[in-house]
């Protein structure tokens, strides 16, 4: 896809941008690599204020910051200046503990007469960075923060419907401090990244995408032997028990489907919920989604956003149709969509039987799956029945249980009586299709260092 700015609200294409040319790829990684020799060697305490000085900018610039993210991928304005406040309190976290997250670690040996081993976090060098457009700033900040304290320096192939969001951030972080060619954003194809991934001078990629995409580029850089880390996609189980207060769980289930116009990996794509309370909670789920207010994403009245593109919106329609033909049932919910901007009709589906495949299927937008469970291994059994294995949550009166329950789901983060949260002090990532490694917190930062053993006998 050609890099450009499309408002997904008016359907307009503001600037287009050309893609790099493989000389331009070429110079940016001999940048990159030139940046990571001094880069590395800089004491923790200077990157620190570049990650802090990271942090203060967009806080004090959140009005510049914020409506490029409404611009580009239609997000609501509040959400677009939560994700603002997201992204700086990830480089700021990095600014207070990657230090002590990195500092060497000494082994307990068996026989001290062997002398002392210790492991050391030496940086990787320049990495690739493979984003995507539903969180254009943060998912950024979740690598860059983490990577660039621990030395390494990255180059950044963002989604080509978020160009100006790409380029504010190299801005940003060359106001912040950070030496020249420790960050380049690059408008790289796809047919590019192979490229990239093959030269010596490149140690890893990171990518947040779609299964496909992750398929694609974890095979190249198999190929080319470099460490990669996937974040990919999820349909996250939000299991109802009997128990659970019903109009604070409606609550949670009407947010955790919707927010981000339902386009998060973590979104509450599959609601299970238990016999006993399945039609009342049905009933209210659906005047919780009915009371959802569409339009412009910048007006603050606006509760439920655009999707990201019009193809976008397309293919999540196809897919409910999909759906229907094997055997679910749509029902459309709320107001008729606005004749303008990439809106789908929030729809619940339900009926989705055992042989239908949309139950495995991610709805990447306001679709909510709804599932009946007999009873609690029911319904732990239906929330483990799915590809994916990233976030998911247990909504229950009795917190005890449903610690007991969360154990029991198969994912890399499961929440009681909250969706799926997001969080700069929270680690993130999945199991299954849902792809590999954790970003943020220090299993985040060791992603990408050289675990080295430094033995002295
Ligand atoms: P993609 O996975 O296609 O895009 C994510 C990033 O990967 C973009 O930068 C994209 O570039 C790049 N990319 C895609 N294919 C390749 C490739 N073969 N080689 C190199 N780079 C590639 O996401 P979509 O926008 O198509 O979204 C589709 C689905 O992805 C959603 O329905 C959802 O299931 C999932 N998704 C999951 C996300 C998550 O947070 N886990 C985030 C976004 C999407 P370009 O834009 O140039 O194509």
């Amino acid at each position: 896809m050609p890099f450009a700015t499309t408002n997904p609200y008016t359907g307009e294409v503001l600037k287009t941008f050309p893609t790099a040319t493989d000389d331009e790829i070429r110079q940016a990684i001999g940048q990159a690599h030139e940046a990571f020799l001094g880069w590395k060697e800089t004491p923790f305490a200077q990157r620190s204020a570049v990650m802090q000085a990271a942090a203060d900018i967009l806080r004090r610039d959140i009005e510049t910051y914020a409506p490029l993210l409404t611009l580009e991928m239609g997000k609501l304005l509040g959400e677009a200046r939560a994700e603002v406040e997201l992204s700086a309190a990830i480089f700021e976290y990095y600014a207070k503990n990657a230090e002590a997250q990195l500092a060497p670690e000494k082994l307990p040996v068996a026989d001290p007469a062997e002398g002392e081993a210790v492991l050391v976090c030496d940086p990787l060098g320049v990495l690739l960075a493979v984003e995507p457009w539903n969180f254009p700033y943060y998912q950024i900040a979740r690598i860059i923060a983490p990577q660039l304290s621990a030395g390494n320096t990255i180059l950044l192939k963002h989604a080509s419907n978020v160009p100006q969001c790409a380029a504010i951030f190299e801005k940003l972080m060359h106001e912040a401090g950070l030496p020249e060619g420790a960050f380049i954003n690059l408008y790289a194809a796809h047919d590019q990244v192979e490229m990239i991934l093959d030269d010596p001078r490149v140690h890893g990629v990171a990518l947040t995408g779609s299964e496909a995409a992750g398929a694609q580029v974890a095979a190249l850089a198999g190929k080319a032997l470099k460490k990669s880390t996937m974040e990919l996609g999820g349909a996250d189980a939000f299991v109802v028990l009997a128990d659970a207060d019903l109009e604070k769980t409606v609550n949670w289930a009407v947010f955790g489907r919707h927010w981000n116009a339902g386009q998060v990996c973590v979104s509450s794509k599959r609601m299970i919920v238990a016999d006993e309370i399945y039609d009342d909670f049905l009933e209210s789920y659906t005047k919780g989604v009915a009371a959802l207010r569409m339009g412009d994403p910048m007006d603050p009245a606006t509760t439920l956003a655009p999707l990201s593109s019009q193809k976008a919106a397309d293919d999540v329609r196809a897919m409910i149709e999909k759906a229907v033909a094997h055997g679910a049932k749509a029902t459309p919910v709320g107001p008729e969509i606005p004749n303008q901007g990439a809106f789908v009709q929030p729809t619940i589906l339900t009926d989705i039987g055992e042989d239908n495949p949309a139950r495995y299927w991610e709805f990447f937008g306001p679709v909510s799956m709804l599932f009946r469970a007999k009873d609690e291994d029911d319904a732990v059994r239906i929330a483990n029945d799915s590809p994916f294995g990233l976030g998911g949550s247990v909504f229950t009166s009795d917190t005890a249980n449903g610690a007991k329950v969360a154990r029991r789901i198969s994912t890399g983060m499961v929440f009681v009586n909250h969706p799926t949260m997001v969080k700069a002090d929270l680690p993130f990532g999945g199991v299954r299709r849902s792809g590999y490694g954790r970003e943020l917190l220090g299993l985040g930062i060791k992603e990408f260092v050289n675990h080295k053993l430094i033995d002295v006998v």
